[in-house]
């Protein structure tokens, strides 16, 4: 019998799941709709039967390991702050995932996943990093002495909501000018409308980067402003906790050395003392399977202790 796990890579419209081996190599992946507001009870127990009917029986099932799009409380392990699922209240998930496997469970939050995701297959990353996802928000996983952050109440790594602008655009939180709200996909399309001056005009992210990788100047103005904000906080960051290396993935990371670049010119400006924290900027390498191996990961640091 062969040793496998699972990770689950629980997201707003698709559920993703991977069956992967102890060296990390994903034997199948497949995903399911998420279904829209539904109760936890019946998403955990459709996520049961889709793992029972795919493990075959030539495979040894070690764990299963959820990431899911909220905040997990280190205490209690409850899931709460789900805001794309529907679920405000503290969820106890594990419970619900208990009553139909028996077998060692881990939940992390999403972009945690990813950064220990990215760790593990990249054999140069660093012990001190923070990975930085920029899709419809803006997320971040923080790795410290080699071990995941979590804080008091499992919510660390907020990055999305640091405020880089004051006065800026109001954000879903409340405030106002938080990151997400000029440096992920969405704020990057609400600067180039405030810029072109149409509070209207239907764009994409990725158009804008096409157009600035064009000479476009008002495209490039905006890619460059939304750079330097992302640039301004990652500095910040990188300045309270003395990081080596930032990885940037999600979506708009698919912009690739132009992003990149621009991010690293950004944090140099503003980091302390640049010249001898040397810091490494660079783009993901795993796209979408970051969640799923980081998940994979998890489970078998847990049944290998
Ligand atoms: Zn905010």
């Amino acid at each position: 019998m062969e040793d496998v796990v699972i990770g689950i890579d629980f997201g707003g419209t698709t559920i993703k799941f991977g069956l992967v081996t102890r060296t990390g190599h994903i034997k199948r992946q497949w995903s399911i709709a998420t279904p829209a507001k539904t109760a936890p009870e019946t998403v955990m127990a459709e996520i049961v039967q889709e793992i029972k009917r795919r493990v075959s029986s030539a495979e040894h099932l070690l764990g299963v390991g959820l990431g899911i799009p909220g905040s997990v409380r280190p205490d209690t392990l409850a899931v709460y702050d789900c805001n794309n699922l529907g679920w405000n209240k503290d969820t106890d998930i594990l419970a619900l995932l208990q009553k139909g496997l028996d077998i060692p469970l881990v939940i992390e939050n999403d972009a945690n996943a990813a950064t220990i995701g990215e760790k593990w297959q990249d054999s140069t990353s660093k012990d001190n990093l923070m990975y930085v996802t920029l899709g419809t928000g803006v997320g971040a996983g923080i790795v410290l002495n080699d071990q995941l952050v979590h804080g008091f109440a499992g919510a660390a790594g907020e990055l999305g909501h640091v405020i880089v602008d004051p006065k800026g655009f109001k954000c879903t939180c409340g405030n106002r000018g938080c990151l997400e709200t000029v440096s992920s996909a969405t704020g990057i399309v609400r600067l180039y409308q405030k810029e072109s001056g149409q509070d209207e005009v239907s764009i994409t992210a990725k158009e804008i980067f096409d157009q600035a990788k064009q000479n476009s100047p008002l495209a490039l103005n905006v890619v460059d402003q939304a750079c330097d904000y992302l640039g301004l906080a990652l500095a910040n960051v990188a300045n309270v906790l003395n990081l080596e290396e930032i990885i940037i993935g999600g979506g708009v990371a698919a912009a690739g050395e132009f992003l990149r670049a621009r991010v690293e010119r950004a944090v140099d400006k503003y980091l302390y003392f640049s010249a001898q924290n040397h810091i490494t900027i660079k783009l993901a390498s795993l796209g979408n399977d970051a969640g799923i191996l980081g998940m994979a990961k998890l489970v078998l640091q847990k049944v290998n202790k």
